[in-house]
């Protein structure tokens, strides 16, 4: 398996759950990991409003990434399956540009 590919990350990110035991000790639990990714998140948005270096930015993104795949064994879903169809229904989107930036997103019509 190349050692870049989403899977060979994938199997890495489940032997770290098997290692510390996350699914019999409560890491698998969706409330706290959703906590946890907060947590996360909060950090990357520390290092971009506090213009720390982009090293740093960088191992805060894997963190959550690595949150966002241990979700994936989790909740039991194929996460690189859910990526493809996502962005093949991004891909479709026309983007529109909201007080200087520019947003793909659905855009339904909101009558209320
Ligand atoms: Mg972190």
């Amino acid at each position: 398996m190349n050692s870049d590919s989403f899977d060979s990350m994938m199997a890495t990110v489940q032997a770290f759950h098997d290692k510390h035991g996350f699914n019999e000790a409560g890491g698998e639990d969706m409330i706290y990991r959703v906590a946890l990714m907060a947590e996360e998140l909060g950090e990357i948005s520390a290092c971009v409003s506090k213009g720390k270096g982009v090293e740093e930015l960088a191992e805060e993104c894997a963190d959550l990434l690595i949150l966002l795949m241990g979700n994936a064994i989790a909740a039991d879903f194929d996460l690189k399956q859910a990526f493809w169809e996502k962005m093949g229904r991004l891909s479709k989107r026309a983007g529109r540009m909201i007080d200087g930036r520019i947003r793909v997103s659905d855009f339904r019509q909101d009558n209320g």
